[in-house]
């Protein structure tokens, strides 16, 4: 089996440039190579126009919120603006609130700690574990892996139907899968979540880097979504959508910034009286550069033209998902079918190899990065691969003897920089 380089047609558009496209690796066999990076589903490579924007601002960042100086009053504007590009980048309705956070993680334990009393959660099982194992203090309901769209909106719909309707509800989805880049029904589910009275929040964490996202034409309640892989750095994140449960919920993190007056009382306790704006779970001195650089890429997007963008990466998965067709050897996965739409990601296996291996030989011969193992999601690779897969922590990937059968799957993943 060889491999051979996809280029990108040219009739598409340009890629973004990204930090790191002229970084040179060794390779084994000797002399090095260009590195190519296609492993954008964990982490994309920051937009070069991010850090040129972060480095423009750099010298001028000072406390946001709480400082009378030029400087604070600067970045407690950029901090507030980059609120309002990221509700405009993601179709935001009037009275949403967008929430910093750290990462797709960090919002959707945000918003499981916000569930009101006796909230019933439903998930499916295929989900990443960043959507399926927040909900610790609900009642979750999970949900079958289904093998099609259509199955999905029927299972959901035939659960919500059986619970007690009274209660408050939510349905926790991912907008594109981190393992097989298929697209769900997010519209279809948030129209049967809403027809049972229960609320939806989308994981977005793999659908907003490579897909226009709206809050309202969705009409999903809650998004959340990762800075680093929507081009910007590490270390920030987004919960955006109904302020109500947020508003009710007691503070994610409590401390300064979170809490608008306290008080000692008479008993010797303190009286708080918290924010009911985003602020209220956004304790602390905030990650403004994170904050920032996710508005830098959320408008870099924007003016590149998403739909290009997209086109582009449409045009370089499926090369790659037609080649990899045409190897006996290998089996590409998937819950919904081979040419169910999907972003560019795309997993698959190869028969008489050990997944690790396979990947480690793509680093070291070709200097291609892609990723390997179970990516966070075991439940849905145990369905894909039709056997228990063996875990070694929690992403990472099983050791195996050379030539073993695949106990885990290889990871090929495009962006816009590719
Ligand atoms: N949801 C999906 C679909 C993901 O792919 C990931 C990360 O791979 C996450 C959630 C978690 O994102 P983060 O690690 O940035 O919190």
């Amino acid at each position: 089996m060889s491999v051979s380089t996809v280029a990108a047609d040219p009739s598409v558009c340009a890629p973004l440039p990204v930090l790191g496209r002229d970084v040179t690796v060794p390779l084994v066999t000797g002399g090095e190579v260009t590195y190519a990076a296609l492993d954008y589903a964990a982490s994309a490579p920051a937009l070069q126009r991010v850090w040129d924007d972060v480095a423009a601002y750099a010298p001028y960042y000072g406390s946001v919120h709480r400082g009378a100086g030029y400087l604070s009053q600067l970045s407690t504007d950029l901090f507030e603006n980059a609120r309002r590009t990221v509700s405009e980048f993601l179709g935001c309705r009037d009275g949403d609130q967008v929430v910093f956070t750290r990462s797709t993680t960090d919002s959707l334990n945000l918003l499981a700690e916000a569930l009101p009393a006796g909230c019933q959660v439903f998930v499916f099982e295929t989900e990443h574990h960043a959507s399926l194992l927040p909900w610790r203090n609900a009642q979750v309901t999970y949900l079958d892996a289904p093998r099609s769209p259509r199955q999905a909106v029927e299972t959901l719909e035939r659960a919500l139907a059986d619970r007690e309707p009274h209660g408050p509800a939510l349905v926790c989805v991912t907008g594109a899968s981190n393992v097989t880049g298929e697209l769900w029904p997010v519209r279809e589910l948030a129209a049967a979540a809403h027809a049972h009275g229960a609320r939806i929040v989308l994981d977005a964490a793999q659908l907003a880097p490579h897909h226009p996202v709206s809050v309202a034409d969705l009409d999903v309640d809650w998004v959340a979504f990762s800075g680093h892989k929507l081009y910007a750095p590490f270390g920030s994140g987004v919960l955006a959508g109904r302020a109500d449960w947020l508003r009710e919920a007691e503070p994610y993190l409590a401390g300064g910034g979170a809490s608008r007056k306290v008080a000692r009382r008479t008993d010797g306790g303190v009286d708080v009286e918290w924010h009911e704006t985003a602020a209220r779970h956004e304790a602390g001195s905030p990650n403004v550069i994170g904050a920032y650089s996710i508005a830098s890429a959320c408008a870099a997007l924007t003016e590149a033209g998403f739909d290009q963008l997209v086109a582009r990466e449409q045009y370089l998965i499926e090369k790659v998902r037609a080649g990899l067709a045409e190897v006996p050897e290998v089996r590409i996965l998937s819950l919904f079918g081979d040419d169910a739409p999907r972003v560019g990601v795309l997993s698959f296996v190869v028969e008489g190899w050990n997944s690790s291996h396979f990947a480690a030989a793509l680093s070291a011969e070709y200097g291609i990065g892609v990723r390997d193992g179970l990516f966070c999601a075991h439940p849905l690779l145990r369905t894909l691969l039709g056997s228990d897969p063996q875990t070694q922590g929690e992403c990472g990937a099983p050791e195996a003897a050379p030539g073993e059968k695949s106990l885990n799957a290889i990871r090929v993943s495009f962006g816009a920089g590719t």
